[in-house]
């Protein structure tokens, strides 16, 4: 898969930013793994794609380092204010459509490639996860929080030279695409 052409998918399919990822600045880390244990988004063992279901912070590296190539994307609103819940609901919303077109698209256009969709937060295709009673109804549209692998989301942007703050009252939502 050709990197550029990639990212110029993402923006046609509906992200507003994307830029090359450089695979060696994907370091999952314990810290960032252990805020997901608190469970403030309430996904924590609720969802195959979370911890611990997605796998160890030395699992989730391992993973990630078979894969050569990936690009950040980025799904970015502007706010009225702090207390905008809406606007915060509607981009939490927006970027896990985009994740989830932006996935069936991948699949569809590079069927023999190996692809690992991260996003932000737990999956949400299905209405209700099968976990953990069942296995996961469609691995090949399972998109992982980028912090249950334990990436600090902030940092990977500022090594990959992509902005995460896009300016007083924006509001920035994370997502990475691995592949060969
Ligand atoms: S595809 Fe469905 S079953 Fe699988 S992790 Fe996502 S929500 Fe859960």
């Amino acid at each position: 898969m050709d990197v550029e052409r990639v990212i110029q998918e993402a923006l046609d399919n509906g992200y507003s930013y994307a830029g090359s990822l450089d695979i060696s600045t994907m370091k999952p880390l314990n810290e960032v793994r252990d805020m997901c244990a608190a469970d403030k988004c309430h996904a924590y063992n609720k969802n195959w794609a979370c911890p611990p279901a997605c796998g160890t912070v030395e699992e989730c590296t391992a993973e990630i380092k078979t894969y050569s190539k990936g690009i950040i994307v980025q799904s970015t609103t502007t706010l009225e204010d702090e207390f905008d819940f809406e606007g915060i609901e509607e981009l939490g919303k927006r970027h896990a459509k985009t994740t989830v077109d932006f996935t069936k698209y991948l699949r569809e256009h590079y069927p023999d490639s190996r692809i690992l969709p991260l996003s932000a937060g737990g999956c949400m295709f299905c209405k209700q996860c099968t976990y953990p009673d069942a296995p996961c109804r469609f691995p090949d549209m399972r998109t992982a929080p980028l912090e249950g692998y334990g990436i600090f989301v902030s940092d990977l942007c500022k090594k990959n030279n992509i902005e995460y703050n896009r300016g007083k009252g924006t509001l920035t939502y994370v997502g990475a695409f691995l592949f060969d």
